[in-house]
Parts: structure tokens; sequence; C-alpha cells
């Protein structure tokens, strides 16, 4: 696909499939084009170029059965502040058409989800932020479906309400839903993700499991080397003509793969100060050149 606002190429001749019954994590710095791709997928935008199927519909065709299929979370609360948690669910049970008769337990399972049963008739104003999210959430799953579109689900909040918040995702995932997170967060893409695709400037520059990703762009050892500027400029060429990635981080440059330094280089380099496990962390700053929460 190829989604162009004026002059910016939000979307760069993405290709992605997503198997049935996996997470993927579409995983980029901000401006990679994550939530373009998002809108595109729930037909809120139109591509420029390319083709969409969505669990067999096509878009921007076929866009209001893929709607009807597919849960969607979006990154900003629009909870309707004046109804209660239960009126929320309520309303999209009715948008997503779930049968009449089926609502009452649809919005009942839903709100155990959202474990919000003792809060189901509290104003969603009145609700945490934390709660809040979880209602959220549970409202693209009210009708059971197959597919899940999660937009960065836990930007902005604080690491307790994340952590509830992964064991909801990491639900759906064991329960077979597929679901395709977007998200800015290395350790929400870690944790919950069978595979990740790595966006950039509007593509998908590497996919995997993140195993893998780190295996093939990380190795298995990361090597830190701390000093002043001429010592870390020197670490950097001495890796870099050895064709060994490094990246920066504050007053170190690390040595990726280190694992597979030739001895020359080694002695050159000298007893690094740190020696770590290669992380996905390390594969991002890599592959996308920013760093990451
Ligand atoms: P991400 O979700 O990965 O942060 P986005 O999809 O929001 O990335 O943005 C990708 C690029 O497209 C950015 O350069 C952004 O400024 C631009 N962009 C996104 N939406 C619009 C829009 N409605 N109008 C103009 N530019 C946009």
């Amino acid at each position: 696909m190829v989604k162009r606002y004026g002059d910016v190429t939000a979307v760069d001749g993405l290709d992605l499939e997503v198997p049935h019954g996996i997470c993927l994590g579409l995983l980029g710095p901000n401006g990679a084009g994550k939530s373009t791709t998002m809108r595109l997928l729930t037909a809120q935008s139109r591509a420029d170029k390319g083709e969409i199927t969505v669990l067999g519909h096509s878009l921007p065709g076929a866009s209001k059965r893929a709607r009807a299929a597919m849960g969607v979370v979006p990154q900003q609360d629009n909870l309707d502040e004046e109804l209660t948690a239960r009126q929320n669910l309520e309303v999209f049970a009715h948008l997503y058409r779930v049968p009449k008769d089926d609502r009452a337990a649809a919005v009942g399972r839903a709100l155990a989800v959202a474990q919000l049963v003792d809060r189901a008739d509290t104003k969603t104003g009145n609700l945490s932020g934390g709660m809040r999210r979880r209602l959220l959430i549970a409202r693209g799953l009210v009708h059971r479906p197959r597919l899940v579109l999660l937009d960065e689900p836990t930007v902005g909040l604080d690491p307790q309400v994340r952590q509830e918040l992964w064991s909801l995702v990491a639900a759906l995932r064991s329960e077979g839903v597929t679901t395709l997170m977007s998200t800015h967060y290395i350790e929400e893409a870690e944790r919950l993700a069978d595979e990740c695709a790595l966006m950039s400037h509007g593509k998908v520059v590497a996919r995997g499991t993140p195993a893998d990703l780190i295996a093939e762009h990380a190795g298995t050892h990361v090597d830190e080397h701390y000093g002043p500027p001429e010592r870390l400029s020197e670490v950097e060429e001495l890796a870099k003509n050895a064709g060994l990635p490094t990246r920066r981080t504050g007053p170190s440059v690390s040595v990726l793969a280190a694992e597979r330094q030739p001895e020359s280089l080694r002695q050159e380099l000298g007893p690094a100060n740190v020696r770590r496990a290669a992380s996905l962390e390390d594969v991002f700053v890599v592959l996308t050149g920013e760093s990451v929460e």
C-alpha cells in the first residue's frame, strides 16, 4: 500500500500479511506510519495505491463487512463519558449487529473481560484511566471478532495499568483471536507479539519472531564500551570496519553481535565494560536509527 498526505508519504509500499491466530506487533518509531496503516485497515482512510483484504473482504468496496467482522480499539479514548460502562458496551453491541437476544450476554461477557462487572453502572467519566482503557478494549471485543486491531493500546499509561492491559491482550491470544497491535513500546511487543514487523518510513524493514530478529540483527551478545568521546569514536570505527553493527547509548558505544568479533578486533578493542544479552531494542535502534521506550 501507498498513502500520501501532500508531500508526505506516510505509507510507502507497505506489504504485510498477518496469519490467522497470531499476535503481530507493528513496531516503529513515531512517524513510521503505524497509525496510518491502522486507518487504512479500518477504511477510515483510502490508500493511493495497493490492495487491502481483511478477513476475505476487499477494501474499500467491502469495508462495511470488514468493519463488522473485526474489532477496533482506537488509540484515542472515545468512550461516551455520559454513559455508564454497560451503556457504552450496549451501544457497540448494537453497532456491531450482535443479535438482539444475544446482546445482554455479550455485554455481560465484555464487562467481565474488562473486570468492570462491579462498576457496570458507573458513568464512564467517573472511571479511572486504567478502567477506561480496559473498557475501550472490551468494547472492541463485544461481538467476538476473529481479528482485533489495537492501536497503541497502552500509550501514555503508567506501568501498572500497562501490565493489566497486557494480561488482557495475552488472553486474546490464548483464545486464538488474530491481533494486530501497533506500538512504540519495545517491551510491549516483546511480551505480547508472536511476530514483530518493524516499520520505518512507511515500510516494513524487518519481520520475524522477537528471538529471530534479535539473532539475525543483534547476535547473542552486546559489548558496551565506556570512555571519553575519542575512545567511543575509535570503538565505533573499529567495529564498523569489522562489519559489526554499533549503537550509541549516552556515554557508551555498544558493539552488537559481540560474539562474532574476530580475535584481532577483540585485542584492539580491549575488554568491554559490560557484556550483556542482545535485545529487541538493539535491533530497533540499528534498523530504524531511533531510540525507544
Ligand atoms: P506513527 O503512527 O507510526 O507514529 P503516522 O502514521 O501517524 O505514524 O504518521 C506517518 C507520517 O504521516 C508522519 O510523517 C505524519 O506526520 C504523517 N501524517 C499522518 N497523518 C497525517 C495527516 N492526516 N495529514 C498529514 N500528514 C499526516
